[in-house]
């Protein structure tokens, strides 16, 4: 018997397998996702790396598998991985990393199970004396911290105390003998849950269209049979409920449901509705986890405990057996596609895996993926609508309010008049007021008037935020802070105006407005902490604040009874970013914005402010028209030789040095070129739209055409040719990126 081995490696030229031999005593136990030791090369040292197929020929083997160390890792895995190397154009043992247990295939699964307890530290005696000793006996100004630190916190993890009073473990140990403290080993409870009281529900009755929608989906189910479903379901149409329902069907055949959602809707109201629903077996997996908490969930998920899973975009890799179904909700969403190594899109992924498994996929959303819906339209995804509120909600007003008009008529706020008398009278109701702008910090640049220089960072070629808070000048892209200049290093002026709205300004400019009214923000600076994405809408809806002001971040998802009316500060942001989905993204956020008002019994309001009223974008978002959006945007597509009439294949080429780009592109080009593939047009190479992002040159070539298996090899063979390459140029190959900056 013979084992295909690939080798764990990230050299693009061990990308491929070798076979070795199976020796007798393994070929009962042998399997294939096997992790094995194998020699290889020259050296005496054993190599690690995975078994891909066994077989009974080979014409190549000549040495032994020396070990096999575990199998973590299931025949469905490697194919997968396998899939996964060839279309995003990655390293096989980079794929297999996304399956392993969080930490690793490290060498004993066991010993990290022992992370469940921790060391905790005590103040060993009565806190007055502890305070006599900090007074009079203590020399040592680093044990008079640390004991003052317990003082307010006492019981605290070792190392979390280390890490925030800087105070070494030996000198803890010195504590310890003088009895002044103890070290208490707790176990710890990763519970991602543990806070929650949770009241069951029941299902619902589901009306006609959701019955539809549901029995289509059952007799997949039922049949065990791969059919990939487009749910186009209007924001509050009962999507979720159809989800649960459906999931239930699958727990009663005795298999597993996976549902992916995007990072940032992750939150707990769509986890409380599968815990209401189903109580337990269910695991969650997300950014935020620590590695004790993701680690507790995998273990959960492979040893069968969960039926549910419940993650952002990595959870397609979460280790289940017996799935039933998968889920995707918000679909459209570009949380879904990774931009790191390997840059794969976790749609692709599930489809994949349904198939594999013969089960329904459903993509959910109000407003498909242009591709996923032309898609449907081609036969290849069964398209059901939800078109109504479920819960008898009326849909919500949409109002476009020309920015244009506001400064004819004086108005150079960034308020339109017909808004700010929206706000006013829903602060007289006790009604509340969501506030959507797509910018963070106080101001989106900084420039002189009297030569239109504007500040930018100094590694990167982007624009500084100014962020009233602190008073300084952010880089968005890597974190560069600077002090506000008073006047301009080009000319000396000191006429320095800020432009543009971020949420800081908008929240400023309200508090001026509205004093009496109770604000609150969200958007990446105002969340960091681990629940305060939580905390801040759980604030917003119990404490009934008047005005909730934030980007991206509020718009899926949330259910606020009591908001009756959405402003959309500035709907331009989105359309001038130089991406050929810019009107896509603005009809979405549109809609999805929309979607947060009048959810129940009171009717929802919304007002977009624009400067381009005309922008069919914006006015298809105005009667939520997404057929009509559709229509116009597939048009476009087509006469520009968009997706989905070819894929994008964006060739990254980037280094510090600006020369060495410059030759790796132009050499990678020809490359290209030689390879005379006429289904495939390539572009010829220049600067990406940033140019420099933390001192580093980024060059781009754009590939279109059908990413089939000849444009893959062909790709591949131009890169193959230039591996003698300046190593100080990295290239990286984004298929159908999310992000073409
Ligand atoms: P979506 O996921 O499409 O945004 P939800 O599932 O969150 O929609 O449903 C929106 C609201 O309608 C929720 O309050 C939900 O409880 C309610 N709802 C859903 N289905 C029904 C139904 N069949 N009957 C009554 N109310 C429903
Ligand atoms: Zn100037
Ligand atoms: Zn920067």
């Amino acid at each position: 018997m013979f084992a295909a081995v690939v080798i764990n490696s990230n050299a693009r030229e061990l990308n491929r397998v070798f076979d070795y031999i199976v020796p007798a005593e393994m070929q009962g136990t042998i399997c294939v996702g096997d992790r094995v030791f194998v020699p290889f090369g020259k050296g005496k040292n054993l190599s690690e790396g995975y078994v891909s197929e066994l077989k009974e020929k080979s014409e190549f083997a000549n040495k032994e598998i020396a070990k096999i160390e575990d199998s973590i890792l299931s025949k469905e895995n490697i194919e997968l991985a396998k899939l996964m190397s060839e279309k995003y154009f990655c390293n096989f043992s980079d794929c297999i990393k996304l399956m392993l247990p969080p930490g690793g295939a490290s060498k004993d699964l066991t010993k990290r199970v022992k992370d469940k307890t921790a060391r905790f530290v005590y103040l060993a005696k009565e806190k007055d004396e502890i305070l006599f000793y900090i007074d009079k006996n203590l020399k040592s100004d680093k044990q008079k911290k640390l004991l003052n630190f317990l003082l307010e916190n006492d019981g605290m993890d070792v190392s979390e105390l280390e890490a925030i009073t800087e105070v070494s473990k030996a000198i803890m140990s010195t504590l310890e003998k003088k009895e002044l403290i103890k070290f208490v080993y707790e176990k710890i409870e990763r519970n991602p849950f543990i806070h929650k009281k949770i009241s069951r529900d029941e299902k619902l009755v589901l009306n006609e269209e959701q019955q539809s929608v549901y029995d289509q989906v059952e007799f997949m189910i039922e049949n065990e049979e791969f059919t990939e479903f487009l749910l186009k379901g209007v924001t509050g149409s009962g999507k979720t409920e159809v989800y649960l329902q459906l999931i239930e069907k699958v727990l009663e055949k005795g298999k597993k449901a996976l549902v992916l959602v995007p990072e940032i809707s992750l939150t707990p109201q769509i986890i409380d509705r599968f815990l209401a629903r189903f109580g337990e077996g269910i695991a969650v997996l997300h950014s935020k986890l620590s590695n004790g908490e993701r680690f507790d969930e995998w273990n959960k998920i492979k040893n069968g405990d969960a039926k549910i899973i419940i993650g952002a975009r990595s959870a397609i890799f979460a280790p289940v057996d017996n799935l039933g179904i998968i889920i995707i909700d918000e679909a459209h969403d570009s949380s879904y596609k990774s931009d790191m190594t390997p840059r794969y899109n976790a749609k692709d992924l599930a489809r994949f895996i349904a198939k594999q498994n013969n089960i329904p996929l459903i993509l959910g959303s109000a407003t498909p993926d242009v591709c996923d819906y032309y898609k449907a339209a081609q036969g290849d995804k069964e398209l059901v609508l939800l078109t109504k509120r479920a819960n008898n909600a009326s849909n919500p007003t949409i109002n476009i309010v020309d920015m244009r008009q506001e400064l004819a008529i004086g108005n150079k706020s960034m308020f339109s008049e017909i808004l700010k008398e929206k706000i006013n009278e829903n602060l007289k109701n006790k009604k509340q007021t969501i506030l959507f702008v797509n910018r963070r910090g106080y101001s989106t640049f900084v420039m002189c008037r009297d030569c239109g220089y504007v500040v930018k960072c100094s590694n990167c070629s982007i624009a500084l935020t100014y962020h009233s808070f602190g008073n300084v000048l952010k880089c968005h892209y890597c974190g560069h802070e600077e002090p506000i200049a008073k006047v301009c290093p080009e000319c000396s002026s000191s006429k320095i105006k800020y432009f543009g709205t971020g949420t800081q300004k908008v929240e400023s400019e309200i508090e001026k407005l509205f004093p009496e009214a109770t604000t609150i923000r969200m958007d990446i600076d105002t969340v960091s902490k681990k629940n305060s994405h939580e905390n801040i809408l759980n604030k917003f809806k119990n404490e009934n604040i008047d005005i909730l002001i934030g980007t991206q971040m509020i718009v899926k998802g949330h259910h606020f009874p009591n908001v009756t009316l959405v402003g959309v500060i500035a709907a331009d942001g989105a359309l001038n970013i130089g991406d050929y989905r810019a009107e896509e993204r603005t009809f979405q956020t549109i809609t999805q914005v929309a979607g947060r008002a009048g959810r129940e019994k009171d009717k929802g309001e919304v007002y977009v402010q624009t400067y381009n009223p005309d922008n069919y974008a914006i006015v298809c978002s105005q009667d939520q028209d997404y057929d009509r959006f559709y229509k116009g945007e597939l048009i476009l597509r087509k006469n520009l030789n968009y997706p989905p009439f070819c894929d994008i294949i964006l060739i990254r080429i980037q280094g510090e040095n600006i020369n060495s780009v410059k030759k790796v592109s132009k050499k990678l080009y020809e490359e290209l070129l030689k390879q005379k593939n006429e289904n495939l047009f390539v572009y010829k190479p220049v600067p990406s739209p940033v140019e420099k992002i933390q001192n580093v040159y980024r060059w781009r070539i754009v590939v279109k055409g059908r990413l089939n298996r000849k444009a893959i090899a062909t790709i591949n063979e131009a890169l193959k040719n230039l591996d003698n390459r300046d190593k100080n140029v990295t290239i990286t190959v984004d298929s159908n990126p999310t992000n073409m900056m």
